[in-house]
């Protein structure tokens, strides 16, 4: 016999619910817990998972196998190539291992869900009792509603009610403890799984060489790593926090985001700590910087909450339904300049080369090229959500949806869709140095002053031009009036 726990997007031994359930229920029953991990390529194809990402998967499996071993507890990997097949060879696994009780933390994504819901009915039928939890957010979806008793759509009294509720079960944040070791004899049985190595990456998920040295340097794996970097920035950087979040240059963030959306760290983990750095030890009031953390990670939860409740999100509709009469435009050479950073607005080009780079990008700048995509080229930001994806080592259904919807002004709790950033005034506000431009558009890097933000509009064309810079796609007062128009149109219409 045995317990089984199936690692999905929780990829780490501390705080983690369902590992602790199963570790608890393994050492009740007397009998070794086995953990599992799936690759599923075309999982990784139908939600368009970067490589980089799959990349600090692989990395942080290897750290997570050695770990587990060290308390004799095995890790089984493997690939499976055909996603329909997934459900059979857990089960057909469960079987062969005599596990009467299995655990796994939920993922929200209607696809995830539905899997779930099949693998339930099954080890039903074969007298496997099959636990799936809340673990992803610190309080589950549905728990927070209007008086009305409906869904919140608007973040700012969801996140009053969200206060109110971890205040009122402060439990919410306790940890869960760490796995204990599996009797020795656990070694000798599942030889062949200690014995085994992690998979590599599927092929339609391969880096180059040199990707995978600069990734691997940029991102350690791991829950250690995750760790450390979160108490670092509650050690310093979150005192300033609320002053210097904006500005992308400055590094003032946590960047724990690849960590929270692979789960090597808990979102519960990260409340907990900067509830721990607070001087009320409240999740609100005390320190700004603090407060101001707090209320980012809950950004996180709120956009989980809208995704299960309303999943026709997750199928490629936007949140408000009335903005789907929209008309794009259809212009493969603005996407293509836009992918690339070469738009020849320095801020939007800075930003998209970060995020080729690093497979990150600072917020502020995720909400500048999205408003640029959507506002400004008018393409549909469908097509923006899914490049991120593809780009990003934090990619997160939820939060990206939510963010894009945010600056289309198209999902829950947007923009209103007359706001349009003008991306020279934000580049001067929260750039004001050029810094973050000058660091990721080296053409730009001898040219000085102001006209860094918009240099063939302010004296620095020649230079520009000579340097190998384009000169801007579109005009921002042109493009600007025609937004407002067709948004009117489209919604008129839809
Ligand atoms: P910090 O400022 O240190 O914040 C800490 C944590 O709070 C983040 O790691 C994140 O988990 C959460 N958080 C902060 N801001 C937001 C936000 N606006 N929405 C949701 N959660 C937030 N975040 C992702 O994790 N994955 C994505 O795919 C993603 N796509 C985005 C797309 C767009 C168009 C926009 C505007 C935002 C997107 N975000 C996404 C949210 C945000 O940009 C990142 O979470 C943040 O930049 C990560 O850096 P950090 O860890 O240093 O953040």
């Amino acid at each position: 016999e045995s317990v089984v726990h199936w690692f999905k997007r929780d990829l780490r031994l501390q705080d983690n619910r369902g590992l602790s359930l199963a570790s608890q229920k393994a050492k009740e029953l007397g009998v070794p817990l086995i953990c599992m991990y799936i690759v599923s390529p075309q999982d990784y194809q139908a939600h368009l998972t970067s490589a980089v990402r799959v990349d600090f998967e692989m990395r942080t499996l290897e750290v997570m196998k050695e770990e587990l071993a060290g308390l004799h507890i095995p890790l089984y990997t493997t690939t499976i190539e055909d996603r329909k097949a997934v459900p059979g060879h857990l089960l057909q696994k469960f079987k062969e291992w005599g596990a009467k009780h299995v655990y796994c933390n939920i993922e929200y994504e209607v696809d995830e869900l539905r899997r779930e819901n099949k693998l339930v009915k099954k080890c039903l039928e074969e007298g496997i009792s099959f636990t799936a939890l809340h673990d992803d957010v610190v309080v589950p979806p549905e728990t927070l509603m209007t008086g009305a008793g409906k869904q919140y759509s608007v973040y700012s009294p969801w996140f009053k009610s969200w206060i109110k509720h971890v205040h009122a079960h402060p439990d919410l944040l306790d940890a869960f403890p760490a796995p204990t070791t599996n009797d020795e004899s656990a070694k000798r049985r599942f030889s062949d799984i200690f014995s085994a190595s992690i998979p590599s990456a599927p092929s339609n998920k391969l880096l180059s060489k040199e990707e995978k040295e600069r990734f691997a340097n940029l991102w350690p794996p791991g829950e250690h790593e995750a760790q450390a970097r979160l108490s670092r920035f509650l050690e310093g950087k979150v005192s300033k926090y609320q002053d210097t979040r904006n500005f992308p240059a400055m590094n003032t963030t946590s960047i724990i985001s690849p960590h929270l959306s692979t789960g090597t760290l808990a979102a519960r983990t990260a409340v907990r700590a900067a509830r721990e750095a607070n001087s009320t030890k409240k999740l609100d009031g005390g320190n700004a910087g603090v407060a101001g953390y707090i209320s980012e990670l809950a950004w996180r939860d709120f956009y989980k909450h809208v995704l299960a409740h309303w999943p026709y999100v997750c199928m490629n509709k936007p949140f408000k339904y009335e903005y789907t009469a929209i008309e794009w435009e259809y212009n493969d050479e603005h996407f293509a300049a836009w992918k690339e950073g070469r738009t020849g607005f320095p801020i939007v080009d800075a930003a998209m080369r970060q995020m080729k780079e690093m497979g990150y990008m600072h917020n502020r700048c995720r909400m500048i090229v999205a408003s640029f995509l959507a506002k400004h080229l008018l393409l549909d930001w469908r097509m923006g959500e899914r490049y991120f994806m593809e780009h990003l080592i934090d990619g997160d259904f939820a939060s990206n949806n939510g963010g894009w919807g945010f600056s289309a002004s198209t999902g829950v709790d947007p923009q209103p869709y007359f706001r349009i950033f003008n991306p020279l005034l934000q580049s001067e506000k929260f750039d004001a140095d050029g810094e973050y431009i000058r660091r990721w558009v080296p053409e730009l890097k001898g040219v000085a002053g102001k006209a860094i933000h918009d240099p063939y509009g302010r004296g620095a064309g020649k230079q520009a031009e000579k340097a190998g810079y384009p000169k801007p796609i579109v005009d921002h007062k042109q493009c600007r009036e025609r937004c407002l128009a067709r948004y009117k149109e489209g919604l008129g219409r839809g």
